[in-house]
């Protein structure tokens, strides 16, 4: 038995970047610190607030749900209420809703579903039989990420916390530079809440993949394994596997791709990204249009032809 380097009780993880292995209890002491680290740097929990956990009832989100639940259930004036948006994907959704609403009713957590098909009158089914050449990825993310600030704003969230992992985000940082989209990049950085647009959050993003794993199984946490038929990350599996290869030969690589995009961030201008309210439907938008209504255009003038 490898028992863990701070007690004698026989370790559940071996962190190579740390070298350390851990027990259940110092490992979920370590997930806690590195996400309270996280959250202190937000601003958001100083005051009373209310948190939208979007949780769409994969190991890394109902995780989330379940250490926010445990942070702050004893504090008063900090309000969970779990929020999973419906796309309309026969076969898988119904199973990951269902892991999601077991979650929060064991927590005893307010948990609120919207659908895309009551929202814009378009499933993510209905949008893959289309045939679009980009898949039905590219529609799919917009409006489920524009109808979850809308949600949460509604809800009167004064932020969303969303289940990225250091794996997640690594991933994206390093996709951007390789497609040279430096304006993507930026627009990872934390925002503040302007014209409509409620702050976004990422409590996990200095806990690796295979922790978040871990931490769900250590947890009981009912999760759904089963992955979107229509998953289509060509690029992005690309680089994963890259990135697994190169921090296996040289731990902590994922967290120094992360310093070294915060440092960039550091370097922009403030104010460079302009938020102004939707002329159609209120919801945030650069130009004056809306992703999602821009879509819905497309999608339509599709249906009429
Ligand atoms: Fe939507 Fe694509 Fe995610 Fe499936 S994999 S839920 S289609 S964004
Ligand atoms: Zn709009």
């Amino acid at each position: 038995m490898i028992s863990c380097d701070q007690c004698s009780r026989r370790a559940v993880i071996f962190q190579k970047y740390s070298g350390k292995h851990l027990c259940a209890q110092h490992f979920e002491e370590d997930v806690h610190r590195k996400v309270r680290e996280v959250l202190r740097t937000y601003r958001i929990f100083g005051k009373p607030c209310r948190i939208a956990v979007a949780v769409s009832g994969g190991k890394d989100s109902t995780s989330l749900l379940m250490i926010l639940h445990k942070l702050f259930s004893y504090r008063e004036d900090v309000e969970l209420v779990a929020v999973s948006i419906d796309e309309g994907i026969a076969g898988y959704r119904p199973k990951t809703l269902q892991a999601a609403t077991a979650l929060a009713k064991k927590l005893g957590v307010e948990h609120v579903v919207e659908t895309l098909d009551e929202n814009f009158g378009v499933t993510t089914d209905l949008m893959a039989s289309g045939g679009h050449p980009q898949g039905p990825c590219s529609f799919c993310g917009v409006l489920r990420k524009g109808l979850l600030n809308r949600t949460a704003r509604e809800l009167s969230a004064d932020a969303v916390a969303t289940g990225h992992n250091l794996d997640d985000e690594a991933q994206t940082v390093m996709l951007n530079y390789l497609k040279g989209d430096v304006d993507r990049l930026y627009r990872l950085r934390p925002k503040r809440a302007l014209n409509g647009m409620v702050p976004r959050i990422k409590p996990l993003r200095r806990v690796p993949e295979k922790e978040m794993g871990v931490y769900a199984i250590t947890h009981e946490i009912p999760f759904e394994t089963s992955a979107c038929p229509y998953i289509s990350r060509a690029m992005r599996q690309e680089v994963k596997d890259l990135l697994n290869d190169i921090e296996a030969k040289h731990p902590g690589t994922k967290y120094s791709i992360m310093r070294g995009f915060e440092k960039i961030l550091d370097l922009q201008p403030p104010g460079s990204y302009e938020v102004v309210p939707c002329s159609r439907c209120g919801e945030p938008s650069s130009d004056g249009i809306c992703a999602s209504c821009r879509l819905l255009d497309l999608i339509r003038a599709e249906q009429s032809l």
